[in-house]
């Protein structure tokens, strides 16, 4: 167990508080892998906790969480507690705080995630998460549908995990999803757009994909149906963005189908830029110097192109606008003409043929070649 861990536990012992690690970080333990962050669990309330540990900060009081600094990290500390009531299928309007362990690990979602570790890496497991490990299963706690109208966003979690983990899903679980799967529809398209954004960067993604084709859950979410394409072929990188790639060019839709999933200007545009370099029959100088590495590194996975793309950029002669030898008030002072939609037009003929390699980019070459170009234009 991480050291720092066991310090929060033993102090909160000492006080005469109960605490253990809880949640992702013993399943992750447990299966050899290395939990990406630790969560105590304790029975002293957020006001105690912060009374026992001299630097704390208040992440998620509403919520019992106080995140406790230690040795340089930061570990979430949560009050043991309950989940009020779920009147829309989200999350519960309150939560109330409880005084054992066991009401605490009722609330989680899967088996594999509602175990608890003492200090001396004792396991406490009341709903057989252990088997599920070894069996590789993920099995709701309780009763799955019920675990689902309580908060839909547990389908999607479900079945996210599968593909982190390579697990499969338990029969009951996975037929209370495909029950329930219209519950989806409540849930805010910001959690949505995160879990399939984990699910993206999965080694195993496909089969998560595959059960939310078979549990038709997809048919629930914004323009569901694009989600029905072969992932089989589909090869996680470390960008989620891949995923949503993937999906519009297997499905041949365009970046307006995601209108729905509110993705940041960033995200389109890079969606954008990756389909059109994959829709490209050939890869010229201006597409390396016009695209980004990582949408043509999208764009190359897609197509199956094998292109050094660092290497093809190292090599242009100019890598931004900027760099080009000239500008504005160059033409306009070789010209003799006023500024106008003429200017951008010349700037861009030139920007190209740098990039090309026509044109060395050096002001007295440039102005040579632009005044023999200018004057025999067609106007
Ligand atoms: P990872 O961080 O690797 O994705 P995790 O298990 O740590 O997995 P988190 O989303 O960080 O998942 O949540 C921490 C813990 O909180 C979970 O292990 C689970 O016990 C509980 N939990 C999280 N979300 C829910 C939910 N929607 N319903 C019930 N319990 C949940
Ligand atoms: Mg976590």
């Amino acid at each position: 167990m991480m050291d720092t861990a066991k310090k929060i536990i033993l102090e909160l012992k000492t006080a005469g508080f109960e605490a253990y690690v809880v949640g992702g970080a013993v399943r992750d333990l447990l299966l050899g892998r290395v939990p990406h962050d630790t969560d105590v669990a304790t029975s002293a309330l957020p006001e105690e906790v912060k009374r026992v540990f001299e630097r704390t900060v208040d992440t998620g009081i509403a919520h019992g969480t106080v995140l406790v600094l230690l040795d340089g990290e930061g570990i979430e500390v949560t009050t043991f507690r309950t989940e009020g009531a779920y009147t829309d299928h989200r999350r519960p309007d309150e939560v109330a705080f409880v005084r054992t362990l066991e009401e605490d690990l009722k609330r989680r979602d899967f088996t594999i995630n509602a175990m608890a570790m003492t200090e001396t890496m004792d396991i406490i497991d009341p709903f057989g998460g252990r088997i599920d490990l070894e069996d590789k299963r993920i099995r709701a706690v309780g009763n799955s549908s019920e675990r689902f109208s309580e908060d839909a966003l547990r389908m999607l979690r479900a079945i996210r995990f599968s593909g982190q983990l390579d697990f499969a899903l338990d029969d009951e679980t996975f037929a209370a999803i495909k029950q329930e799967a219209s519950l989806i529809s409540s849930i805010s398209i910001e959690r949505v757009k995160a879990e399939l954004d984990k699910m993206f960067l999965h080694e195993q993604a496909a089969r998560s994909l595959g059960y939310l084709q078979e549990a038709k859950l997809n048919e629930h979410l914004p323009n569901g149906k694009m989600f029905d394409v072969d992932w089989t072929a589909y090869e996680a990188t470390g960008n989620s963005l891949y995923g949503w790639a993937f999906m519009l060019h297997r499905g041949g839709f365009d970046v307006s189908a995601l209108r729905l999933y509110k993705l940041s200007n960033d995200e389109k545009q890079q969606l954008a830029n990756t389909l059109c370099a994959a829709s490209l029959e050939t890869w010229n100088a201006w597409t390396y110097y016009s695209i980004g590495t990582e949408a043509l590194e999208m764009a190359a996975k897609l197509t199956d192109r094998q292109v050094a793309i660092p290497k093809k950029k190292s090599l242009l002669p100019i890598a931004h606008k900027q760099e080009v030898a000239i500008n504005g008030k160059d033409l306009m002072e070789w010209t003799g003409k006023k500024q106008g939609p003429w200017l951008k037009d010349w700037i861009s003929r030139i920007e190209r043929a740098i990039v090309f390699g026509e044109l060395p980019n050096d002001p007295a070459t440039i102005k040579e070649w632009f005044q023999v170009e200018f004057s025999t234009q067609d106007e």
